[in-house]
């Protein structure tokens, strides 16, 4: 589904991303974890097309959709091949970043008419499926500002899905919400990956990650310090990772 192969990417004289490969499958779940500041936004950013990268190559669905030589050369896709690259993957962020003047249900549906050009009852439809999914089947017609922010962030939840992307990327999608709010995130998020929805998270919920991941990646300083099974790398004797865990506790 998506493969990032040798990236590199600097911000001045900061070389944030050293040379890091990833791939996910169809059905896959990666977590990134690894301390503030080692590259993990990132990488995701770049995956999504938000950041250039320097060198490396980015594939979609078997197609290599960027890369950049490491010289200047570089090559990223304008407009229809962008559309498409952009229609694979659903972002979701730690701010949920909600349109805070459409209702629930326009946040939802907006960019499937608009953009995808999809049929309206249709799309109306699904929205509703979707929201009761999320348990959220009484906030159709709710502002955000009327919301949690653990409802706000199933409702983006909700908005990632209904463009039906191949892949999801979270960054840190808890990490602004109340510790009881954390969990009826989590469960929702849990719940795709029960559906094998193809997942990349960022996050900072090490049991969770260790509950959900098919693969974890632990990041420091831009290189990756260990990957591999979540079990093989919760319990990895790695003395940066053993280091990370322990500041956690
Ligand atoms: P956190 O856990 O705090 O979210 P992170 O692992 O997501 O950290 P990044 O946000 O990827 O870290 O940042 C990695 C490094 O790159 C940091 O030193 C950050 O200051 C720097 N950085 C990120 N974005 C930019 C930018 N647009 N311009 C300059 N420096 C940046
Ligand atoms: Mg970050």
């Amino acid at each position: 589904l998506l493969e990032m192969k040798n990236i590199r990417k600097s911000f001045g004289d900061l070389e944030v991303i050293k040379d890091i490969s990833l791939r996910v499958d169809e059905g896959e779940v990666l977590s990134i974890i690894g301390p503030s500041g080692s590259g993990k936004s990132t990488m995701l950013r770049c995956a999504a097309m938000l950041e250039t990268i320097d060198s490396g190559e980015i594939w979609y669905m078997g197609e290599r959709a960027a890369w950049a030589d490491g010289h200047g050369g570089l090559h990223y896709p304008k407009k229809a091949e962008l559309k498409k690259v952009r229609s694979c993957f659903g972002l979701v962020f730690q701010n949920f970043n909600l349109f805070p003047h459409f209702s629930v249900i326009k946040n939802i549906t907006d960019a499937p008419i608009h953009n995808q050009k999809r049929d309206r009852d249709e799309v109306y439809a699904e929205a509703k499926e979707l929201l009761a999914k999320m348990g959220l089947s009484d906030k159709a017609d709710a502002y955000p500002c009327q919301l949690s922010g653990g409802q706000c962030q199933r409702v983006a939840i909700a908005r990632a899905l209904a463009l039906n992307p191949k892949i999801l990327y979270f960054d840190e999608p808890t990490s602004a919400l109340d510790p009881e709010l954390t969990g009826e995130v989590l469960k929702v998020i849990k719940s795709l990956a029960d559906l094998h929805i193809a997942m990349v998270i960022v996050t900072h919920e090490m049991n969770f990650a260790r509950e959900i991941s098919d693969h974890v990646m632990f990041m420091d300083k831009g290189i990756v310090e260990v990957e591999g099974s979540a079990e093989s790398v919760f319990n990895t004797d790695n003395a940066r990772m053993q280091a990370f865990l322990g500041k956690l506790r």
